[in-house]
């Protein structure tokens, strides 16, 4: 750098609906941290999370649309309005981070068998795409 401070690091465009998850890392290293079986099952409570967000903020927006009136004053108004818009972003965002999470889970989950011999979700992470059976050794890919 020209001014001598430390390059920043940018965001992919994008960013907001990805999550911020570096592709290049994720999820590699969040299994090879927790474990397969505890990452699934953190993912899965993520995903579910962020589903109950968005069922709870499109809740929100109904009952507040039925209290949108113009009696009340601007300020009134306003604010429901307000509340309408972000509860919408909010229930938006949340069913892309559903459905995202979700889908990342299961497309690795269904790769977690050893296909030398069938056991589920007992390996080891031994480069940042690839695994190897705690039983049998066999080493395939399990992240794309
Ligand atoms: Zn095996």
């Amino acid at each position: 750098m020209r001014d001598g401070s430390t390059p920043s690091v940018r965001k992919p465009p994008g960013v907001f609906f990805s999550g911020g998850d570096n592709g290049a890392v994720e999820p590699a290293d969040s299994i090879g941290r927790l474990g397969f079986s505890r990452w699934y099952e953190r993912r899965l409570i993520e995903g579910h999370a962020w589903f109950v967000s968005a069922f709870s903020s499109m809740i929100l927006v109904a009952v507040c649309m039925e209290e949108l009136t113009f009696k009340g004053g601007a300020a009134r108004l306003l604010a429901y309005v307000s509340l309408v818009l972000a509860a919408t972003a909010l229930c938006i965002y949340g069913i892309f981070r559903y459905q995202r999470i979700i889908t990342e889970a299961e497309r690795v989950g269904e790769r977690a068998t050893c296909p030398g011999c069938g056991v589920y979700a007992r390996f080891k992470l031994f480069s940042a795409n690839s695994v190897r059976c705690r039983k049998c050794s066999h080493e395939w890919r399990l992240i794309d």
